[in-house]
């Protein structure tokens, strides 16, 4: 089997990133996505989402490459080579991309690209990814629904018993107005607390710098950042997630040995040199790859490894469509442990009509992982003809 085709497909939307102002549902990014669809003379193709800025990835996936490897693009490494050679071909395309990506852009490609062939590999050999990627441990998981903070308590209230009433046990509310005002932030969190009840999990992300999205404020202080975890302990959280610089691995590890709370973090970590690095030293009690961002299931089968050597949890970051949602499942079911799936409740008209995927919780809160041939959710051809902007 040959790749024949790897192809940027960028759509255009026409709502933006917005934290809603009263209980309502916020909105994820809407305005651009890229997906990539991988294509084999064989006929099976893979499809995947990408987290990253859509329309300059789509000239490191195939746009015009330099001769000198390592100034390659991304589909002229692959046209010709045999998909089902996943983890050789992330080798190849590290190198020939190695002297302009490494991380960010055409990390995040790369992350794509990987979740395709993975997706080829279970579909030529007519098996569902997560036996592909090492055999089901289990067919479904508590899924959380992930959403931003609400400004006012009221409103936070609102919004927890609404997720309560689609059925979800868990809820994690993240970034929004979180660190404008610290008396006020822990009355949102005292709110949602008390709306869930006891016996819910409540999640926290509090952003790892304030409020203003066109223009990020500094960081917190050590002292500030074990204060947040102290006083988040009040409300039984679950964990309390990517709140500190993402470079700043050591000051992951101060805090982490501080805090009377789970920390949890790694959705801005790539490569398993990074997670390496930030597993071993201690960082975090929960670590959370994103599969569009880390490298893919090539990267997070790994990281899988480190949880296991490590004894903490794996809980990947999953806030894009449900093309994503797809592979985080199949990648839960291989897991020793599996907590929770993110699961977006925020999404846009684009990244939400991508992928419409049904899927639905049980009385337990929990998601069926897809059990079919492939990573088990399809894309809406229609939908994306329909947003595609031509390249
Ligand atoms: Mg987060």
């Amino acid at each position: 089997m040959r790749i024949t085709d790897v192809e940027p497909i960028l759509l255009r939307g026409d709502s933006t990133y917005r934290a809603s102002t009263d209980a309502s549902e916020s909105t994820d990014n809407g305005d651009w996505q890229l997906l990539v669809r991988v294509a084999t003379d064989e006929g099976f193709e893979g499809w995947a989402d990408v987290e990253t800025l859509a329309p300059a990835a789509v000239a490191v996936i195939a746009g015009t490459g330099m001769s000198t490897l390592g100034f390659r693009t991304l589909s002229e490494l692959l046209i010709g080579e045999d998909p089902r050679d996943v983890e050789r071909l992330w080798d190849q395309l590290y190198i020939g991309s190695a002297y302009y990506g490494r991380r960010g852009l055409a990390m995040q490609a790369i992350s794509a690209i990987d979740n395709c062939l993975w997706s080829i590999r279970a579909q030529a050999a007519a098996m569902n990814l997560a036996q592909m990627l090492g055999g089901r441990r289990r067919d479904r998981v508590l899924a959380y629904a992930s959403t931003l903070f609400r400004p006012t308590p009221q409103a936070m209230a609102d919004a927890a018993r609404g997720y309560l009433d689609q059925g979800f046990r868990a809820v994690k509310f993240g970034w929004g107005v979180f660190g404008e005002d610290p008396g006020r932030d822990r009355e949102l969190v005292a709110a949602a607390r008390e709306a869930l009840g006891p016996d819910n999990h409540l999640l926290v992300d509090p952003g790892w710098y304030p409020a203003g999205w066109t223009r990020p404020g500094p960081t917190r202080s050590r002292r500030e950042a074990i204060e947040l975890c102290q006083w988040l302990a009040d409300y039984d959280v679950g964990w309390v997630e990517d709140f500190i610089h993402p470079e700043r691995f050591d000051e992951y590890a101060t805090v982490r040995a501080q805090s009377p709370v789970p920390v949890a973090a790694g959705e801005q970590l790539a490569t398993i040199w990074e997670f390496e690095r930030f597993i071993e030293t201690g960082c975090v009690d929960v670590i959370q790859p994103d599969l569009s961002r880390c490298g893919g299931l090539t990267v997070a089968r790994r990281i899988a490894d480190m949880c296991t050597r490590a004894n903490i949890d794996c809980v990947p970051h999953s806030w894009l469509t449900h093309l994503l949602t797809g592979y985080s499942l199949q990648f839960i079911a291989t897991l020793e442990r599996a907590r929770f799936v993110e699961f977006n409740v925020s999404q846009s008209a684009l990244t939400g009509g991508i992928a419409p995927a049904g899927f639905s919780l049980d009385d337990d809160g929990m998601i069926a992982i897809p059990g079919g041939p492939g990573a088990g959710v399809d894309v809406d051809r229609d939908f994306i003809e329909a947003h595609r902007v031509r390249t």
